[in-house]
């Protein structure tokens, strides 16, 4: 196998490779004379080598304005007085924009502004690139020529290449001044708020940790080249050998488990891969920044590739990158638990990852793009960790071990924040603590409406450390117990006695309070790495829930087989997920029947009762509710899947699952065609899906008959509050009057109507 393309190496603007103009820079760099002459000296060689008429380098003052630092070509009076504002003119654009600009026709651009003292009357072809770094612009470089040059779109990626090179070195030190440096320092460090979208709320404080740890920092260019390629082939030689020892220590994985490993050590062995990472060091780079340089160019090429395999492996590349980043800087690889107090950066994760980490440690979440119903989201809400999403670039912005304030209810993320932010959240989440021990006090008040309808509250967990928040909000039972979320923490299935523990020490806990238990629903963004199966395109809509259970019963009888013998002597609640018709139920309750007989068989103990419930989460099965309550002794509705499917909208896509509000009349009038169905064939329906988290949602849904729900551990204190503020049947006839309104969501007319009667929204 060879990753390498045709051309491994990118050409420059005049065909000549960046390899030799990287060369040439680091002989610039490497000259013992001011920095100002340094600095020149690069500008000429990037002239030179890129056949411009005029290079010039901006660089962004603490102030923000755009200052001429060096300059080939223009007025050499110009540099360090010309200078642009933010936004103003081709380079300030550039610098504002972050994008490349090219125009073969710069003074008739829009944008031009005319700077006399530089004598650029004459140039007619512009081409400015950013100089990014932490997802800041540092600055611009500007390539001009007096003739109407056109530059391809291979040239723009050349000079990307040597912009993303002089933004390493201004911040580096190696170019700059001490003074100028530690400017460049400030402005990457300066105090930002990114707003994004709210997903757990609550107030959290901590240093941030990635998922993914970033690349150690290191030097760009090498003093000693042959002492470099000696580091770089004793981290490949290391880097191997871990390889083979995962593969060792690994050698009873068999399967997709076993193949991933195999792909990845065909890459550490890959002789395309060391031969450009020699050619890169031998160029002047250090091996670390080799490493930064073809992992740059693998991605480049494989996102354009069109076979998705490859695309897949871009992750292993990284991953390789990463590791050998990891053994040059000599750094142990820390765990996420590195900080007391820490937040969790990412672009995105699964529920797996999630629980891996340490929850005392652990204060908040902080995903590039997740949805609020997606089973990261669920379980970070059932932990009451503080989450964010909706912003990706704080990834770039900030660096580990940066302090990070989570402001989950208003969905911003704080990074370096000034001492009085700070200040002001510190208030706030002892607010939040004296708020949660005010809930804790009304815990036992009846949950009942001003006109004396009993709403019961029941609580949501997956984890057997959920058990004892029962207790702590007054909530009746559990409502929804999802048993796949301990099946995702191990690296393998657990086996029947393992589970038995864990339902034996749930029902101990719940000291005499019921619970639900919800067969393990497979499938969508639920799957541990032993469990990968089938390659649906779309897995939600896909093999998972009762579906794969039917197909393939082995799972789901040791499940059952499990929860008989845990709740021996006891009532035993069972649900099942994702019931399309109604038939499904019939080969479930087989699958129950014949693990019935076997522990009576073995003279075991049975439980005093058992009841088995469905869960209503696919149209189908709303829409034929009587069908499935005949089947079963009660019924849930899953919402957060039956409003993706209602939608149409994938729950997990950022995209589109907040565009669709529950508080939809069409939603809220098929909800109530359900409610009625289930009420007319005598069966008890609960609401367990996570939008009854939101106060105006839940208290919707009493409104369209509702008087069971079930929430996370923290939404309830609050919903106590609501129901004995609200009069169900005055909202049953509010949302009755509107159920055909053209109106797309009730939400801002309904919110009114909850606070002129005294509840208070956060
Ligand atoms: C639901 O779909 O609403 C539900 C409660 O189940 P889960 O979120 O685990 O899919
Ligand atoms: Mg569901």
């Amino acid at each position: 196998m060879n990753i390498e393309t045709p051309n491994p190496d990118p050409s420059a603007p005049n065909g000549r490779s960046t390899t030799e103009l990287f060369r040439r820079m680091h002989d610039a760099v490497a000259q013992d004379v001011s920095a100002q002459k340094r600095l020149d000296l690069l500008t000429s060689v990037i002239a030179k080598h890129v056949e411009s008429d005029v290079c010039s380098i901006y660089l962004r003052r603490p102030d923000d304005v755009l200052e001429l630092y060096s300059t080939v070509g223009l007025n050499r009076e110009a540099v360090h007085s010309t200078t642009l504002d933010w936004g103003e003119g081709l380079v300030g654009l550039v610098a504002k924009s972050h994008r490349p600009l090219v125009t073969d026709d710069a003074p008739h651009h829009p944008a031009f502004a005319y700077r006399p003292e530089t004598g650029e009357d004459k140039l007619h072809s512009f081409l400015g690139v950013p100089l990014i770094r932490s997802g800041k612009s540092l600055g611009v470089l500007v390539l001009q020529n007096t003739t109407s040059r056109k530059y391809t779109d291979e040239e723009v990626e050349a000079v990307q290449a040597v912009a993303a090179l002089l933004a390493e070195i201004s911040a580096s030190g190696e170019l700059l001044s001490s003074e100028e440096t530690a400017a460049v320092g400030e402005m990457l460090h300066r105090p930002e708020r990114l707003r994004g979208y709210a997903i757990v709320s609550g107030v959290a404080i901590g240093r941030a940790v990635f998922l993914q740890p970033p690349a150690p920092k290191h030097k760009v260019f090498a003093n000693d080249v042959s002492r470099e390629s000696d580091r770089l082939d004793k981290a490949i030689e290391e880097l191997r050998a871990s390889v083979d020892d995962m593969l060792e220590r690994n050698a009873s994985l068999g399967g997709v488990s076993r193949e991933v490993i195999e792909t990845y050590r065909l890459f550490a062995y890959d002789r395309g891969w060391k031969d450009r990472l020699q050619a890169a060091v031998l160029s002047g780079l250090t091996a670390e920044a080799a490493v930064e340089q073809v992992k740059n160019e693998n991605r480049a090429r494989m996102l354009q590739a069109r076979d998705s395999y490859l695309r897949e492996r871009l992750h292993d590349l990284d991953d390789l990158a990463h590791r050998m980043l990891r053994l040059l800087s000599g750094e142990p690889r820390k765990n996420g638990n590195a900080y007391d107090e820490c937040i969790l950066v990412a672009q995105s994760m699964g529920p797996a990852e999630l629980l891996e980490y340490d929850r005392d440690s652990l204060k908040g979440l902080v995903l590039g793009e997740v949805s609020a119903t997606s089973h990261v989201a669920i379980v970070a809400r059932a932990l009451n960790i503080p989450m964010v999403t909706g912003v990706s670039e704080a990834l770039e912005r900030c660096e580990e071990g940066d302090e990070l304030v989570v402001d989950g209810g208003a969905g911003e993320l704080h990074i370096r924040p000034t001492s009085d932010v700070l200040e002001t959240f510190v208030a706030k989440l002892e607010f939040q603590t004296e708020r949660q021990a005010e809930f804790a006090k009304e815990k036992d008040l009846q949950a009942r409406t001003r006109d004396g309808q009993d709403i019961s509250i029941m609580m949501n967990a997956g984890l057997v450390l959920d058990i004892p928040h029962l207790h702590e909000t007054g909530a009746k039972g559990v409502g929804l117990f999802r048993t796949e979320l301990q099946f995702l923490i191990g690296s393998q299935l657990p086996s029947v006695s393992e589970q038995t523990a864990i339902y034996k020490e749930a029902l101990l806990l719940a000291d005499g309070k019921p619970i639900i238990f919800r067969t393990a629903d497979i499938g969508g963004d639920k799957t541990a790495d032993y469990m990968k199966h089938g390659n649906d395109v779309n897995p939600a809509m896909g093999w998972r829930g009762l579906r794969m259970a039917v197909d393939r019963p082995g799972m789901i009888r040791q499940q059952l087989r499990a929860l008989l013998a845990a709740a021996a002597g006891r009532e035993l609640r069972i649900m099942f997920p994702m019931v399309t018709l109604a038939s499904e139920i019939d080969v479930a309750r087989g699958f129950l029947s014949r693990e019935i007989e076997r522990a009576k068989r073995a003279g075991k103990t049975l439980p005093k009762d058992i009841k088995i419930g469905a869960m209503i989460e696919t149209p189908a099965a709303a829409w034929r509710v009587g069908a499935i309550a005949s089947k079963v002794d009660f019924l849930s509705v899953g919402g957060n899947d039956l409003a993706q499917f209602y939608f149409a909208a994938d729950r997990d896509s950022e995209r589109v699952q907040r565009r669709y509000d529950p508080l939809n009349p069409g939603f809220l009038e098929f909800l109530k065609h359900m409610v009625d169905r289930a009420r007319a064939a005598k069966s008890p329906l609960s609401y367990c899906g996570e939008q009854a988290t939101d106060p105006v949602t839940a208290a919707a849904l009493i409104g369209i008959g509702i008087r069971e729900l079930s929430m996370p551990a923290t939404a309830i204190g609050p919903f106590r509050r609501l129901v004995r503020l609200i009069n169900a049947e005055e909202i049953s006839a509010w949302i009755d009057e509107r159920l055909e309104t053209p109106q797309e969501s009730l939400r801002k007319e309904f919110t009114k109507f909850l606070t002129a009667r005294g509840v208070e929204l956060e």
